[in-house]
């Protein structure tokens, strides 16, 4: 069997940009991927991916692969269930096809990506994938927001209705006509947020999704269990999303308490440099294979945004910034009072 230098699960945008550069290195690189992730089924054009203009996900998959496997990186559709070994000898199982399939590895480079959960309509998840990536029904507000400036939105809030309120408060830098449609159990808003919502006339429905009513790739409204009827021009989703974490727990990386990012970017069994483990960010273009030296300035900036810069802070931080932050007294009242408003 091939003992490769790296072999990188995953073959979304982060692990084909890691394969290039591994293969470009002169690295033996063999990239084992599933094809699940959101871009294979975008067939929307997306505008803010450099150097690719209006390419659709699929183009933008399509040409990242093409790019790493003609510098010599080695492409399998497969999946990898099991990474056992340590560093200079991982031993990775799962299937290619229908085969079961071992290969075997110096490094390993997780790019695994988020799992999104979808709205559930008359308890099936699958029906939205009609309208997922396609037309008018949106999950990513960095990426998708501005498809809906001035559009008639409604935001439907799978998750917690607290997430559902706060992604409707954002899109109004978008348009000012946003209603939410909470259809989860946890409904939940609390008084600031309901506060914020009445001063941006932003109503809050309630029900179960009973069906989906539209046309090819064109949302037009959700049937609710009651039998009413919510139109409008545009969807967006608001729903829990979770790091693929699972392979890394196996191997032993101690996960932060949000249960996504690597503690240390080191496995601790290898703290080789060559054996740094990457969680895909989920984020194109931003891979971070090694620690970055984080700034004081930094560190203060994200903890002026109150509870979220400081979970953010205590998430990614390795335990030497974290000391750094308690020796200088870093966490501001400023922060505290912003937590209390
Ligand atoms: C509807 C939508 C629109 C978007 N639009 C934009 C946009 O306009 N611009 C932008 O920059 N971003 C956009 N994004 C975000 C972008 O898609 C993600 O940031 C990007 O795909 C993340 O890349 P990734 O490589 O980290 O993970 P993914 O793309 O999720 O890739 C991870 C891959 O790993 C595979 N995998 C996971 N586990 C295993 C395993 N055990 N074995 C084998 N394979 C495995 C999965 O099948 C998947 O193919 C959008 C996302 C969505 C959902």
């Amino acid at each position: 069997m091939t003992l490769y230098d790296t072999a990188v699960v995953g073959g979304g945008p982060a692990g084909l940009s890691a394969a290039l550069h591994l293969a470009w290195q002169d690295r033996e690189v063999l990239l084992i991927d599933r094809a699940t992730g959101p871009l294979f089924y975008t067939l929307e054009k997306l505008y803010n991916v450099p150097g690719m203009p209006e390419a659709t996900g699929v183009e933008i998959q399509k040409r990242l692969k093409a790019q790493a496997r003609e510098r010599g990186a080695e492409i399998v559709f497969g999946s990898v269930v099991s990474i056992t070994g340590q560093a200079g000898d991982f031993l990775l199982a799962g299937a290619q096809g229908a085969k079961a399939q071992e290969w075997r590895a110096r490094t390993v480079l997780l790019a695994t990506g988020v799992a999104r959960f979808h709205p559930t309509v008359d308890g099936d998840y699958t029906p939205c994938f009609a309208y997922a990536g396609k037309g008018n029904l949106y999950y990513c507000t960095d990426c998708e927001g501005p498809e809906i400036v001035g559009k008639d939105t409604v935001v439907i809030g799978a998750g917690p209705a607290e997430w559902a309120a706060t992604l409707a408060l954002g899109l109004t830098r978008y348009t000012p006509h946003v209603r939410v449609l909470v259809t989860g159990e946890d409904t939940a808003i609390s008084p600031h947020r309901a506060e914020q919502l009445a001063e941006r006339g932003i109503p809050v429905l309630q029900g179960e999704i009973k069906a989906l009513v539209g046309e090819r790739h064109d949302l037009k409204a959700l049937e609710l269990a009651d039998g009413s009827r919510i139109a409008a021009e545009a969807f967006f989703v608001s729903s829990s999303a979770r790091g693929r974490t699972d392979l890394a727990t196996q191997l032993g990386v101690e996960l932060a308490p949000g249960g996504e990012l690597a503690k240390e970017w080191k496995i601790r069994r290898a703290p080789t440099p060559e054996s740094l483990f990457s969680m895909a960010s989920g984020i194109i273009y931003q891979q971070p294979i090694a620690p970055q030296p984080i700034s004081a300035s930094v560190i203060r900036a994200q903890l002026a945004r109150g509870a979220p810069g400081r979970d953010a802070v205590r998430e990614m931080m390795s335990p030497a910034v974290l000391r750094y932050i308690d020796q200088h007294h870093l966490y501001s009242d400023q922060a505290h009072q912003q937590d209390a408003t």
